[in-house]
């Protein structure tokens, strides 16, 4: 089973994407700052890292900046609340690989895990009905 940690302290996106992992089949562990993040992923290894830009007691950006110093190269994709190519650009600066904007659509984040996740040996199911989701 693919693993996936999501780094966000906002609890309506915690929610959707904790259903669409459910319904994916995708074993989702969930912590709501970046500090908890680097912490989880110092012990533990995850094939993709979904990560808010803006948490409290450690931001996203300095999180992922963290792990790529420990030598921790596991996919991160930012989940923003701006879609502003500032932003893009600071995600890239800190050492993330990806980004996706709040609110997805569910063909949104479809598209990022199978960009991330289609050569694991569990291959992603996309079957999953598409709607707006917002958070
Ligand atoms: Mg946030």
């Amino acid at each position: 089973m693919l693993r996936i940690l999501l780094a966000e302290d906002n609890p309506t996106t915690q929610s959707l994407v904790s259903a669409i992992m459910e319904q994916m089949g995708f074993d989702l562990t969930i912590v709501d700052n970046g500090q908890a993040a680097v912490e989880f992923l110092e012990k533990e290894v995850v094939d993709l890292v979904l990560m808010d830009c803006q948490m409290p007691q450690m931001d996203g950006f300095k999180a992922t900046a963290q792990l790529r110093a420990k030598g921790i190269e596991t996919p991160v994709v930012a989940l923003t609340a701006n879609a502003c190519e500032e932003d893009e650009e600071q995600c890239l600066a800190a050492g993330m690989n990806d980004f996706l904007s709040k609110p997805f659509r569910l063909s949104e984040m479809r598209a990022i895990l199978q960009k991330w996740l289609a050569g694991k040996p569990q291959s992603v199911p996309f079957h999953v009905g598409d709607s707006d989701a917002r958070g």
